[in-house]
């Protein structure tokens, strides 16, 4: 998978190292997250909040070294839960959240870094911030709550190609000079490499398919 990862890469004319592949282990058996720790994989993504204690909230003892990403909607009366679990919430896309986020890392003194999650089609069943306001929504997280935003987060809608989708993170995430670009997952992360991603997050091309 890594190998794949770094193929694209160079072919893209990119840096192999430029990209992060977070393993996204929802729904999936205890016994092929202990072999992707033991196979060196250190950054991990889930999208619930129980589950990922479940599943990391004692392994971190013995891997110290983890990565832990939420990928998934952050209700705000699970801000202080996921404020102690995870280093990356990549789904800020409320002030409300925002709210309780600020209020949990200062009682926590946690500080995990945060990507603002844009709705890059306009869904209206969709969480993330519309395109067209996400440079006042990150002014805002900075300026009203003091988040340094890292980068931005993109679920592209299933039935349309992902390209355009990606390339426009990308120009959002230039046009507000962030580091980090969260979007390409098992179908479709050779495009978003291409066009810039930062993180891929691959569930079933890494571990093989879920739980249903
Ligand atoms: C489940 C999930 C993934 C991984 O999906 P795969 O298709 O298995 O790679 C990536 N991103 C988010 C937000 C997810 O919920």
């Amino acid at each position: 998978m890594l190998d794949d990862i770094q193929a694209t890469a160079q072919d893209a004319g990119r840096s192999p190292d430029s990209i992060k592949l977070v393993a996204v282990s929802k729904r999936q058996p205890e016994a092929r997250l202990e072999a992707a720790l033991t196979a060196g994989q250190r950054v991990f993504g889930e999208n619930r909040v129980q589950e990922a204690q479940a599943h990391w909230a004692e392994r971190r003892a013995a891997w110290p070294d983890l990565e832990l990403r939420l990928i998934g909607p952050l209700q705000s009366n699970k801000a202080a839960e996921a404020v102690a679990l995870f280093d990356v919430i990549e789904t800020l896309d409320r002030e409300k959240l925002a709210k309780a986020l600020r209020k949990e890392m200062d009682i926590q003194k946690r500080s995990p870094r945060l990507f603002v999650q844009v709705n890059t089609g306009d869904e209206p069943q969709k969480a993330g911030i519309a395109p067209s306001e996400v440079a006042d929504f990150v002014g805002r997280m900075r300026t009203g709550y003091g988040f340094a935003i890292d980068g931005l987060m993109c679920i592209p809608p299933v039935e349309e190609p992902p390209g355009l989708h990606f390339a426009l993170l990308a120009k959002l995430t230039a046009q507000l000079d962030l580091p980090e670009m969260s979007m390409g997952m098992s179908s479709d992360y050779p495009t978003a490499i291409r066009l810039g991603a930062t993180s891929v997050r691959l569930g079933t091309a890494f571990f093989g398919s879920r739980d249903s």
